[in-house]
């Protein structure tokens, strides 16, 4: 049984629907990542599990039993929307203790729950330390067990390191993932930050518009990104995504049309079966390329406009046609602005979406 099950939820604010029809599963000890642009939802689906807001349609589920009709109370989810708040004159000790007294909980067992947290957390060595005299890592820690120590049904975080400088987020991003591990119950983590889901979660959700375009592991949807959207929005530099018409089998592969240019892919059996002249869009991510010495079948010709180095590796933008195509390279590889450079789609990884914008293969 899920710990957190949303069947057919929809969220409508007047004509507005917010969220439409969303089914999930979420198991004990499974993190899952709402992730997308700002506006598709993710917040108020979010929301709806932890009784903030009410449910237009569908059914919300912890632990097997209906809450649609419950208290954010009864419901007894741990909420965070950001690792913050403290208060700062209180210790850590008071600070982690804080929930349990508004739960009106004995002396002892509290005393037992904020040593189990301080002792998950590494926070016993600073318990009678105010917020002020703590690092910000350890800061974080704190607003982590204040959420955890209720003993809650699931965990509901909304970008919960948001206002973390780059270099915490890093460290918290992991430290956090092995606090839940060791948790056994369900979280979800909104955030429209890829890296965090790609890090953190065991599954994502990639939402738009109110809707799961797809719930699969970080890898899956890296790899198999299940349609254009999900491609586009995964992955930086983005995925690159030329339309393309089908010209035909071509020995072993399918041949393709794409600007004033053609290619010969090799492709998965779904792909080979694809009609000839049918409208597609091949999906090729910066780093799927081999910069190839000549023009051969399996090349495309673009000319180099504009090169950034990222450090180990650089980025130039070339120019087809008047498109710009992303490609990442090894640093010590050079190229010239205006050079003219052939690039092989390496085999297995040119993503191929139908004209109704579905993943095909590969
Ligand atoms: P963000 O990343 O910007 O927080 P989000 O994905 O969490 O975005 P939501 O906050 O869930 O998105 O909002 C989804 C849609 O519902 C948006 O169009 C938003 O304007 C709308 N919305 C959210 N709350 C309300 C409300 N209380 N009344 C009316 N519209 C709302």
């Amino acid at each position: 049984m899920a710990d957190i099950e949303l069947q057919g939820v929809t969220k409508r604010f007047g004509d507005l629907v917010a969220v439409s029809q969303v089914d999930l599963a979420i198991e004990a000890g499974e993190v899952v990542c709402l992730l997308g642009p700002s506006g598709c939802g993710k917040t108020t689906t979010l929301r709806m599990v932890a009784g903030l807001e009410t449910v237009t349609a569908g059914e919300v589920l912890l632990g097997g039993r209906r809450v649609n009709d419950l208290s954010t109370r009864e419901r007894n989810v741990a909420m965070a929307f950001q690792f913050y708040a403290l208060y700062p004159n209180l210790t850590v000790r008071e600070n982690l203790a804080f929930p349990l007294h508004a739960e009106k909980m004995v002396a002892a067992e509290i005393e037992r729950r904020v040593k189990d947290v301080a002792g998950i957390l590494q926070l016993s060595d600073v318990l009678e330390r105010r917020p002020g005299q703590l690092a910000e890592g350890e800061k974080q820690r704190v607003a982590v067990g204040r959420s955890i120590i209720r003993d809650p049904t699931c965990f509901l975080f909304d970008e919960p390191l948001s206002r973390l400088d780059v270099q915490l987020r890093e460290t918290m991003r992991g430290q956090i993932k092995e606090v839940l591990e060791g948790l056994n119950k369900a979280t979800v983590i909104v955030t429209h930050d890829q890296l965090e889901a790609l890090t953190m979660a065991d599954r994502i959700a990639v939402m738009r518009d109110g809707v799961i375009e797809q719930v699969a592991s970080p890898h899956e949807i890296f790899t198999r990104p299940a349609n254009l959207f999900v491609a586009g929005f995964i992955g930086t530099p983005q995925m690159n995504l030329l339309p393309a018409t089908v010209v035909g089998p071509d020995g072993g592969g399918m041949r393709f049309r794409t600007g004033r240019q053609e290619i010969t892919l090799a492709v998965d059996p779904a792909v080979a079966a694809m009609p000839k002249d049918s409208a597609v869009t091949l999906g090729i991510r910066p780093r799927g390329f081999d910069l190839a010495s000549e023009a051969g079948p399996d090349t495309i010709a673009a000319q180099t406009d504009l090169i950034e180095p990222m450090g180990a590796e650089t980025l130039a933008h070339l120019l087809d046609d008047g498109r710009d195509l992303r490609v990442v390279y090894d640093r010590r590889v050079r190229l010239n602005e205006g050079e003219t450079v052939h690039l092989r789609f390496r085999a297995g990884q040119t993503h191929v979406f139908d004209g109704g914008e579905r993943r095909v293969g590969a």
